[in-house]
């Protein structure tokens, strides 16, 4: 089963066109609080664990972007479990125009810190693969037997053939989220990277996975365990996108 390439090449053929990309202004965000109901994710110092504190920070951002003028739109509002494939499907039924998975790593080192960002592409380095293969994980916990493509070399030229109009504004985006993270929430860039994300498969729109820091850190847990350090978090995404916006609305009048 191939759903995953084949809505991308066919959205990228019609509604996306280059014919209509001189009026164009960005529409909806969708933030995508990772995990959730019976996926914990990951769980870190001062009993944090991922789920809720990705859909804290999730919905702060939506409601800092709607508050901005720019529609945006949380694929859970609760603990709810969600299939990676309906998180990307839901984007897409949004027709929206970026799409940002929300995540916090653990790792068995404390001293390891710092916030990382992934668009989707073959991975090069061991971390990144151990890292997608983390986030990937829960494909065991869904029930509904969703498909997933297996990321072949073949399956990565038809990726990359139907996503490559996004994947500067991803990049971009990622290098963004990351210089916001550091300068409003102090959590400092282990740069951006790439691997085979799931949750980034289908999208057909600039697409990225944020690892916002590590709860198992105790300086990042230190942000990511109160309410205002989520908060900073949440204004740091919420500033990249505003940048976003306006780079990705004057090259499209250029
Ligand atoms: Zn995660």
């Amino acid at each position: 089963m191939a759903w995953p390439i084949l809505p991308v090449l066919f959205d990228s053929l019609t509604a996306k066109g280059k014919a209509i990309r001189r009026l164009w202004t960005l529409g909806k965000v969708i933030l995508d609080p990772g995990h959730g109901g019976k996926d914990p994710g990951g769980k870190g110092n001062q009993g944090l664990i991922e789920k809720e504190v990705t859909l804290d920070i999730a919905r702060r951002c939506e409601a800092l972007l709607n508050a901005g003028g720019i529609p945006a739109l949380v694929t859970r509002r609760d603990d709810k479990f969600l299939t990676l494939g309906q998180r990307t499907r839901r984007a897409n039924a949004e027709s929206g125009d970026l799409f940002v998975s929300i995540h916090c790593n653990s790792y068995k080192d404390p001293m390891i810190g710092g916030a990382e960002c992934y668009i989707l592409k073959p991975a090069k380095s061991e971390r990144a693969i151990e890292v997608a293969a983390v986030e990937n994980q829960v494909v065991e916990l869904e029930r509904e037997q969703e498909q997933y493509e297996a990321l072949t070399e073949e399956n990565y030229i038809l990726l990359a053939m139907a996503t490559s109009q996004y994947l500067r504004d991803s990049e971009r985006w990622s290098e963004l989220v990351l210089e916001e993270l550091k300068s409003t929430a102090g959590i400092p860039s282990r740069g951006v990277d790439q691997a085979g994300f799931y949750v980034l498969m289908g999208a057909s729109m600039p697409a990225i996975l944020l690892e916002c820091g590590y709860l198992t850190n105790p300086e990042d847990a230190r942000v990511l365990g109160t309410e205002r350090g989520r908060q900073k978090i949440a204004e740091a995404i919420a500033a990249s996108i505003v940048k976003m916006k306006s780079e990705m609305e004057s090259a499209s009048r250029q």
